[in-house]
């Protein structure tokens, strides 16, 4: 098919950080399709000009009225998929062939180095002499409607060439754990697509079960997606499967995958599928990423994907702060990015702005815990953490556990806990990972006086 040859060409063929005269060319491409829709109607010709005058979309200008950024209606799009709705209305978001081939190609083409080994090929036949290698087994724990990502995990296996399997385990009356538990044993996944809460919960059941060795035994790699997650989490998740855990890929429904993980655990930015700026808050305002290191780094990210058909976006505001980085040991040319959460998710505890992802490396990185509270009381006099054990944990640590908790606090973020302790569970909205949705509902408790 034409499109997907089409992708596949420029995707292989632009495997570093793409010149001035791709960008020029593809964000002309963009800019005409982008004037279709009503948000965007008298915008003019392209021109780099006009790109850096046009005003920036805000995510909230855009799930105000989505409709009017599309160039189509839902129903004459391929495919049609909302949001999850983390604030406000769902918003609705159409596909058409064009957006889904291109992504597809994109994330697969990155992907390629991480699950086919990196010389891009799948090693199943062995070669002569050499080691027959178990070859990729994928399977996927995400949703498989309403929101795109399960279907781009099985589009992504499909371009590869590998085998998959989907089981959402929270699919009423097809798949639940225990059926679970008989998938795994029966598939034996090398590679499993899934998001950090899934992977907490099914860490505590398998644990309680007595089942990580026999489940662990054979997998590879943990890729999460759908939430943002912290390295110390994701090193605790691969020391208790004995697997790797990568940050599988970063975006948005609305956006698409703007960055994918490489072997060695950096998150890249898809530099070819996206053209990223950064706004700074400082005087330079809103300035492009450049293959060059020496520019500012940290910043809201600002994008313009470059093959959006359904609804082009020009120069969306992402919402999160994010650091790049240059400096991977994969020596992939684009930058990494780090995203540190959203300004509005800070809580002030004891005089210290306390960010998510900030309580989430001190915990995972000290303690042997599925899950964490903050508890606050509305006056501020207190400030405890609750600290959910791995079942099967020895119990007998968790006291020094809780003192190193508490040191590192102080050292890294400044803060003096008033308590910190270890129960058995959490609720279940606990679950949901750093900078997801609203961390101040899933992970903080408001008392109403010192317990
Ligand atoms: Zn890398």
């Amino acid at each position: 098919m034409k499109i997907w040859r089409e992708a596949r060409r420029e995707t292989v063929a632009t495997p570093g950080f793409p010149d001035g005269e791709f960008y020029a060319r593809k964000l002309a491409e963009v800019w005409a399709r982008a004037s279709a829709a009503p948000a965007y109607r008298g915008i003019g010709p392209f021109s780099a000009g006009a790109f850096a005058a046009l005003a920036p979309t805000s995510r909230e200008e855009l799930k105000a009225r989505p409709l009017d950024f599309a160039t189509v209606t839902p129903g004459r799009a391929l495919r049609y998929y909302e949001t999850t709705g983390s604030t406000g209305a769902p918003t609705p978001t159409p596909r058409l062939a064009e957006d889904v081939i291109w992504n597809t190609v994109a994330v697969a083409e990155a992907w390629r180095p991480v699950l086919c080994g990196d010389d891009g090929t799948d090693t199943d036949d062995g070669g002569a002499g050499g080691e027959r290698r178990d070859p990729e087994r994928i399977l996927s724990l995400l949703p498989s409607d309403v929101v795109p990502v399960g279907d781009l995990i099985a589009q992504a296996a499909d371009y590869l060439d590998l085998s998959h399997l989907r089981a959402y385990p929270f699919a009423t009356g097809i798949t639940g754990w225990d059926r679970l538990v008989e998938l795994w044993r029966g598939y034996r996944p090398t590679t499993v697509f899934l998001a950090p809460g899934v992977a907490l919960e099914w860490t505590r059941l398998a644990a309680g079960r007595g089942l990580l060795p026999e489940l662990g035994a054979g997998l590879r790699r943990l890729m999460l997606l759908g939430e943002v997650n912290t390295a110390p989490f994701r090193e605790r998740l691969g020391r208790w499967w004995g697997a790797v855990a990568l940050d599988a890929s970063y975006g948005s429904t609305e956006t698409g995958t703007l960055a994918t993980t490489c072997a060695a655990g950096g998150q890249h930015l898809l530099t070819a599928s996206t053209h990223f700026e950064l706004d700074t808050g400082g005087p330079g305002g809103v300035v492009p990423v450049t293959a060059e290191a020496g520019g500012p780094d940290r910043g809201q990210l600002v994008v313009t994907p470059l093959n959006s058909y359904a609804r082009p976006l020009l120069r969306l505001r992402t919402g999160d702060l994010v650091t790049l980085g240059r400096d991977c040991p994969c020596g992939r040319p684009s930058p990494t990015v780090t995203v540190r959460g959203r300004a509005s998710d800070t809580l002030r505890v004891h005089g210290v702005d306390l960010a998510p992802r900030e309580v989430e490396e001190v915990v995972f990185a000290a303690a042997e815990a599925t899950g964490y509270l903050v508890e606050v009381t509305a006056g501020g006099g207190f400030a405890g953490l609750l600290l959910e054990r791995l079942p099967g944990a020895d119990r007998g640590r968790e006291p020094a556990v809780a003192e190193e908790v508490l040191r590192a606090s102080k050292e890294r973020l400044g803060l003096a806990w008033d308590r910190v302790a270890f129960v058995n569970s959490l609720p279940q909205l606990t679950k949901s990972g750093a900078a997801q949705k609203s961390w101040k509902r899933s992970n903080v408790r408001v008392l109403e006086e010192a317990p």
